[in-house]
């Protein structure tokens, strides 16, 4: 199977209770949050999104959430019912000294738990084996296949480094015969293309068990660089496939083919995965989207991870109020950044309360 994780699409069929739950009017519990460490990242990657979301980059990398409010939402989170966390979605979390005991204390309290990082800072002492036995997966963000396009392309010189640090998981994952799913990021801009096929050959011999190839978000404003171009992608088609070949029996290269093809266009008039999908700033603040980090935060900001509980916000009128002002106020196809992450989930909710014409012929 080329991609047994179903990243190209969504996973919402297995949270149908979730779902009726929501459909019948009730205040559900997130299935899925991702949440930033910190405002901060040790390197700096040419397509990074961060520098829309108010990522100062080495400036930043003191600014993080508090280990101790990171542990307390962790917790809380698996009493309310979120049944995955992600470290992702803003700047470099493995910035945050408290990331390892939180990836532990969130998977005790019955939370699935990931991590996507560059690598650079990954423990290779007990706290990082430790954390492999707790993640359902790792990912390393990198798309660059040599030392010099690394210096290109992330302006650092640490390349060998991130390659040590994934054979350490690739290495401790078959030594121990952990569970974890170890995986390699590619964010595919015009610029970078020409890695995609070292890439792919680079994931084989590290031993990971996938490369995943996902299109470059950028604000509908072209502040990456990237939005204006991605009807050029399209031009890509035959470099995507022969990196797909490098496909094994245990390795799989995934194209997120879907995404790349919607060029950033919607079929659906209103965010309505807000109370399914949630994300959090590297500094503790609860938002109903990563767009928002740096910008109408009067209008979205939820809650404050760091003063407030989990718990607090999401049973607050002002929680719901929020969700509630996504689906009304924004313009989705006007002002939402191409290929959210919510997107696909958007997609499904959209036709489950937009039923067509004859609904019962199915
Ligand atoms: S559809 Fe728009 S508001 Fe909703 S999550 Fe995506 S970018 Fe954010």
């Amino acid at each position: 199977m080329a991609d047994p994780y179903m990243m190209t699409g969504h996973k919402m069929i297995y949270h149908l209770d979730r779902v009726n739950d929501w459909l019948s009017g009730k205040r559900i519990a997130p299935l899925h949050i991702d949440v930033g460490l910190s405002k901060g990242c040790n390197i700096r990657c040419n397509y990074c999104y961060g520098a829309t979301q108010e990522n100062f980059f080495t400036k930043g990398k003191d600014i993080y959430f508090p280990p101790d409010a990171l542990l307390r939402y962790v917790r809380d989170a698996g009493e309310i019912g979120v049944r995955s966390m992600a470290f992702i979605g803003e700047a470099e979390p493995l910035l945050n000294p408290g990331v390892y005991e939180a990836i532990v204390a969130g998977k005790e309290a019955g939370v699935d738990m990931a991590l996507g990082t560059n690598g650079i800072l990954l423990d290779t002492g007990a706290a990082g084996e430790r954390a492999l036995e707790h993640l359902s997966w790792i990912r390393f963000n990198i798309s660059a296949a040599s030392d010099h396009s690394y210096r290109r392309i992330h302006a650092s010189k640490e390349f060998a480094t991130t390659c040590q640090k994934i054979r350490f998981c690739v290495e401790t994952k078959k030594q121990r015969n952990l569970d974890v799913t170890v995986g390699l990021q590619m964010v595919l801009t015009p610029d970078n293309v020409d890695q995609a096929i070292p890439l792919a050959a680079l994931g084989k011999e590290l031993g990971v068990d996938y490369l995943v190839i996902k299109q470059c978000s950028d604000t509908v404003n072209n502040d990456i660089g990237v939005y204006n171009r991605l009807s050029e992608y399209k031009n890509f088609t035959d470099t995507l496939k022969e990196a797909e070949t490098h496909t094994t029996d245990n390795y799989n290269v995934i194209v997120k083919w879907q995404k790349i093809g919607r060029e950033g266009r919607r079929s659906y008039d209103h965010c309505l995965g807000v109370p399914f999908l949630l994300y959090s700033s590297g500094d503790g603040k609860l938002f109903p989207c990563g767009m928002f980090f740096g910008i109408r935060t009067e209008e979205f900001l939820m809650g404050d991870l760091v003063s407030q509980s989990f718990k607090q916000i999401v049973e607050s009128e002002r929680y719901w109020e929020v969700v509630k002002r996504v689906a009304d106020v924004m313009d989705v196809h006007k002002e939402c950044y191409a290929s959210c992450r919510t997107n696909e989930i958007n997609h499904f909710l959209w036709d489950a309360t937009h039923p067509p014409a004859h609904k019962n012929f199915v």
